[in-house]
């Protein structure tokens, strides 16, 4: 097994130099990361699709723009969010001043799935850079295309000292996991943040864990369901349904679930034709394992549209299942694929006791006009983050800190909330002699 402390010895040795507590340089990395970046936009819309069939489009939004979008964001507000904050002092502090000082924290490491192979790797990266850390980033083994080319990028433009990509599968992050980095961030399933965690106890290293878990998705008897059945097929079969914060289950109101089950397929028709399985701009599942994972929960329920798939190529179409219930196989974990079920209800109130017993999900949507609806889930359900009205478009707002609670994670980032995360805010009072 390989032994990577060398790699850090030398990771903390140039931290120690000083160079990156510099915000220019922050910044002259910030923006050399963006050129690569620009300069290799043909090469990871080419990794994605070979990774996982991802179409150009969503290549382009999902994965290089958000990234892209994250380093101006964060050039353009780095010299504020850096700066030394004078805060108040209390009266029985008389003739004293307080300030709040960020500083990095040293050495990063940076573990990342598969399901948005470059955006999840490089997000984080672009927080480490701004606050000031040396990095090492463990792309995922399940898109290899990708994790070359990130390798490729970033270990030939940029020193190993600084940042630095390492390639591997399990043995490769137990390994890395082994050595006692300043901080974690990881992005990947609950199991595995238990696992990361644990190790990270051992060196009393801190972590952020981005994890998973079931987001439902509340459709009220008052929605708007033409946009209610588009925003839930947006979100939920982009990447075939491989997206952390997509709705994993819809629970709907009794008097609207044929309605919006009718225009539901009405979108998926509109979207993605008639011939799924051979279109091209479908995502494909990632793995066999998981493709029969998947196919195994087709016949719970009732089918209300899609149900074909294709091992050969690794596609599921974007199905729904009607009348599945709490027990149901499909109920128990995170589907993380094109496979929607749906219950119905009557009361709300029975849907939010039934959600607030399971595990804290990381993202739930709600569709309603009601305000008193809207706060009574916004009050009585804990999860990550989320939506009225719409699906995973919070998780692309820079002024959002993104991030899970409970069993969906701890921590958050993008925008000033990744600075945050990787920098430590060290407090000061300046007592004078007088
Ligand atoms: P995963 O946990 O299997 O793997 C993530 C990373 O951990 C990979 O780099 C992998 O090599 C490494 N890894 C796997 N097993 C390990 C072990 N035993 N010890 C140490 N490292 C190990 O997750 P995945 O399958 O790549 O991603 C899917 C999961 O990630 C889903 O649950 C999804 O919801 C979650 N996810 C969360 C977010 C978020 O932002 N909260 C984003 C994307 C995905």
């Amino acid at each position: 097994m390989e032994n990577y402390q060398l790699l850090l010895d030398k990771q903390h040795s140039f931290f120690r130099k000083g160079h990156t507590k510099d915000i220019d340089y922050r910044i002259e990395t910030l923006i050399k990361l963006k050129e690569l970046i620009l300069s290799s936009e043909q090469d990871i819309i080419r990794a994605v699709y070979e990774d996982l069939n991802k179409p150009e489009i969503e290549a382009k939004r999902a994965e290089i723009g958000l990234v892209l979008g994250e380093i101006d964001f964060t050039i353009e507000n780095l010299a504020g969010w850096a700066a030394p904050k004078e805060v108040n002092t209390p009266a029985t502090h008389e003739g004293a001043k307080s300030f709040i000082y960020s500083e990095p924290l040293g050495s990063v490491l940076v573990i990342a799935p598969w399901n948005y192979p470059f955006q999840l790797a490089v997000a984080p990266l672009v927080g480490a850079i701004a606050a000031g850390n040396t990095a090492v980033l463990k792309p995922s083994e399940l898109t290899p295309k990708t994790s070359r080319l990130l390798a490729n990028i970033i270990n030939e433009h940029l020193p190993e000292e600084y940042l630095h990509v390492v390639e591997g599968e399990v043995e490769t992050s137990t390994a890395l996991l082994r050595e006692n980095f300043d901080y974690i961030f990881f992005t990947g399933s609950t199991g595995v943040g238990k696992i990361v965690a644990e190790a990270a106890a051992k060196n009393l290293t801190p972590v952020t864990l981005e994890l998973g878990g079931k987001s439902p998705t509340i459709v009220h008897s008052d929605a708007n369901l033409d946009e209610a059945a588009r925003r839930i097929a947006r979100g939920k079969f982009a990447n075939a349904g491989q997206t952390c914060v997509a709705p994993d289950y819809v629970l709907v109101h009794r008097d609207v679930k044929e309605e919006l089950l009718t225009k539901m397929k009405e979108v998926i028709k509109a979207g993605y034709g008639e011939e799924i399985l051979q279109n091209p701009n479908f995502g494909h599942i990632v793995s066999e394992r998981h493709f029969d994972r998947l196919k195994s929960f087709l016949d719970n329920g009732e089918l209300v549209t899609g149900g074909g798939s294709d091992r050969s190529n690794l596609v599921i179409e974007p199905t729904i299942l009607d009348e599945i219930s709490w027990d149901d196989p499909i109920m128990q974990d995170e589907i993380f694929g094109p496979i929607l079920p749906i219950i119905e209800y009557d009361e709300p109130s029975k849907v939010i006791e039934e959600i607030v017993k399971r595990p804290k999900p990381l993202a739930l949507y709600l569709f309603s006009e009601d305000e008193r609806l809207q706060d009574e889930v916004l009050t009585k359900v804990s999860f990550g983050g989320g939506a009225i009205n719409d699906t995973i478009n919070h998780m692309t707002s820079h002024y959002l800190p993104f991030g899970g609670v409970g069993d969906s994670g701890m921590g958050a980032y993008h925008g000033k909330a990744s600075f945050d995360t990787f920098s430590h805010f060290k407090s000061i009072l300046k007592r004078s002699n007088d």
